[in-house]
């Protein structure tokens, strides 16, 4: 499959990137990695006349931490002593494998960590970014197909027909969102940074998914996500990430959960659960946070009882359809059970 012609348009900030995204609306896809966006554009699932490549912007990579008392953020690798006082910033454009290295992260937001070390294969993690995982499309097995397959069984809304395949005589999409770090950014309150013509602006990212497939993000053509900020308050989370995928050494997630969980210690070692937040991903149109988990939860020792009763909620909570590779019976089936172990292994 060759990949279709196009211009590629290289700028060294954010400003001219945003300039760029202005002057070619409509016509131009962003490429952070790329590890996404070169398959689909092989696929002929985007043609875009000019490509915005950009990896030559140097201050949308990296780990930083905003010191409270200091104007500079320091360099994670600087800041690795003591709990944090303040929050964290990750540059869109940082490779997921530097996510996965951080041994700041892996302290203090181990729920990331764990998640982003899941992610396709090593080769994939060192040019995938975390703003490309935020930003990735939605995937479903009659469209993440060549342009000859695709014509051949037929268009879908998604892309180019009238009709899904999926949910036949429905008019929405229900392409499932299958990135591994949104949910786990879900756990921590993590908002991002989108940069556009009238400046930047902040939003918490669970506003960022609408749960449509096809209009799976609230970023108009011309915006850029250009940084993820952890704040102070999730650090020291206990954090775990449970996925479902057919080739365990390089693969999407059929299904997957992440759980941030924090405990009260006491003197004897055993402590109640003070909070706990769990979201899952591939089995919606958008990562989803559960609802109602830290009510159910706080102030208790967990036990089998309660992690299946939270176990319930996640599979309450999946609409996995025939989307992906496996069927939706098992997929919420193993939601169920992903989430009890993910829960039980956060206490332990
Ligand atoms: C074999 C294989 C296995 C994979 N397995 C997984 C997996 O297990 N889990 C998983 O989560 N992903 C997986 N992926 C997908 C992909 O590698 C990752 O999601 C990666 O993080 C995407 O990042 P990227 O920088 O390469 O994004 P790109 O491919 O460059 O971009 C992805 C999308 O995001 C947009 N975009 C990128 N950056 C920005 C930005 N800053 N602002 C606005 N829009 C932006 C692009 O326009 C594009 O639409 C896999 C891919 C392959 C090829
Ligand atoms: S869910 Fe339906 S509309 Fe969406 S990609 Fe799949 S077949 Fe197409």
């Amino acid at each position: 499959m060759s990949l279709p012609e196009f211009r590629l348009l290289r700028p060294h900030t954010v400003d001219e990137a945003i300039a760029v995204l202005a002057q070619h609306a409509g016509n131009i896809r962003v490429l952070a990695g790329g590890t996404d966006l070169i398959p689909s554009m092989r696929q002929k699932l985007f043609e875009p006349e000019y490509v915005l490549d950009l990896r030559g912007i140097a201050e949308l990579r990296g780990v930083r931490v905003r010191d409270l008392g200091r104007g500079t953020p320091l360099l994670a690798k600087e800041a690795r002593n003591g709990a944090p006082t303040s929050e964290v910033e990750i540059g869109a454009l940082t490779p997921l494998s530097a996510i996965e290295r951080s041994s700041y992260l892996c302290e203090h937001y181990p729920v990331l960590t764990e998640a982003a070390a899941t992610v396709a294969s090593p080769v994939i993690r060192n040019m995938g970014t975390i703003g490309g995982n935020i930003c990735l499309d939605t995937r479903c097995l009659w469209y993440n197909q060549s342009l000859a397959w695709r014509k051949g069984c037929g268009f879908c809304i998604k892309k180019d027909g009238d009709l899904c395949h999926v949910a036949p005589g429905g008019s929405k999409c229900w392409a499932a969102f299958s990135g591994d770090t949104p949910p786990a950014l879900l756990c921590l309150n993590a908002e991002i940074e989108i940069a556009g013509v009238n400046g930047t602006r902040r939003m918490p990212l669970r506003e960022f998914y609408p749960g449509d497939g096809i209009n799976y993000r609230k970023l108009p053509a011309n915006e850029l996500v250009t940084r993820v900020f952890l704040p102070a308050e999730s650090a020291g989370y206990r954090g775990i990430y449970r996925k479902l995928r057919v080739r365990g050494s390089i693969d999407y997630p059929l299904a997957a959960v992440a759980v941030a969980m924090k405990r009260t210690s006491s003197g004897n070692g055993v402590g109640q659960v003070v909070e706990a937040r769990i979201a899952i991903t591939a089995v919606n149109p958008a990562p989803t946070l559960l609802m109602g988990v830290s009510e159910l939860l706080a102030g208790k020792n967990i036990d089998e009882t309660l992690a299946e009763a939270v176990g319930g909620i996640a599979a309450r909570t999946a609409k996995p359809l025939t989307t992906s590779a496996l069927t939706p019976e098992y997929r919420r089936e193993m939601i169920r059970v992903f989430t009890k172990r993910a829960v039980l292994a956060a206490w332990n």
